[in-house]
């Protein structure tokens, strides 16, 4: 039997949060659909350079590290072996109840998570797997929290706005 043992729901101030992180999470709140909510969280979390590990204080540009993305779900990314390691049996959101999914998700539309245009086409992606609502809504969710724990101070500035 599978148990999905879901966290407490947090409700952190978000005014701590980071601009690009704050306007990422409306937007995804925004959506009824739970793979474009999905997509919003995946697209950021590969567009952003900073450590997933809790705690971590360092974005890829500030630690001028070689910055590893986890080689199963190619989500997240970690400034070292050690965060990876932490992150992978943290307490709150461990990583490893979720990088499996994150795994299939990418697998299926992970070429699409580059550039926001190709929103539709992911869930499109997603539709034509059957990949379930409940999956992808505990993805979103997972990705969100670990989003607002970051330290704001450790992130970069907007990426994606170049204009
Ligand atoms: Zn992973
Ligand atoms: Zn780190």
């Amino acid at each position: 039997m599978l148990l999905v043992v879901m966290p407490e729901p947090i409700a952190p101030s978000r005014a701590h949060l980071h601009p690009v992180i704050r306007s990422a999470l409306d937007s995804a709140m925004k959506y009824s659909s739970p793979a474009a909510g999905a997509f919003k969280v995946m697209h950021l979390a590969r567009t952003i350079r900073f450590c997933f590990a809790p705690g971590c204080p360092e974005s890829a540009q500030s630690s001028g590290r070689v910055y590893m993305r986890c080689s199963g779900c190619h989500t997240v990314a970690y400034s070292g072996k050690s965060c990876q390691r932490r992150a992978w049996t943290d307490k709150q959101l461990p990583h490893r109840d979720i990088c499996r999914k994150m795994a299939q998700i990418f697998n299926i539309g992970g070429r699409y998570l580059r550039r926001e245009e190709d929103q539709d086409k992911f869930v499109r992606e997603m539709r034509k797997a059957k990949i379930n609502d409940s999956m992808l809504s505990e993805i979103t969710l997972w990705l969100h929290r670990s989003f607002a724990r970051m330290p704001s101070g450790s992130l970069p500035s907007a990426t994606s706005s170049s204009e």
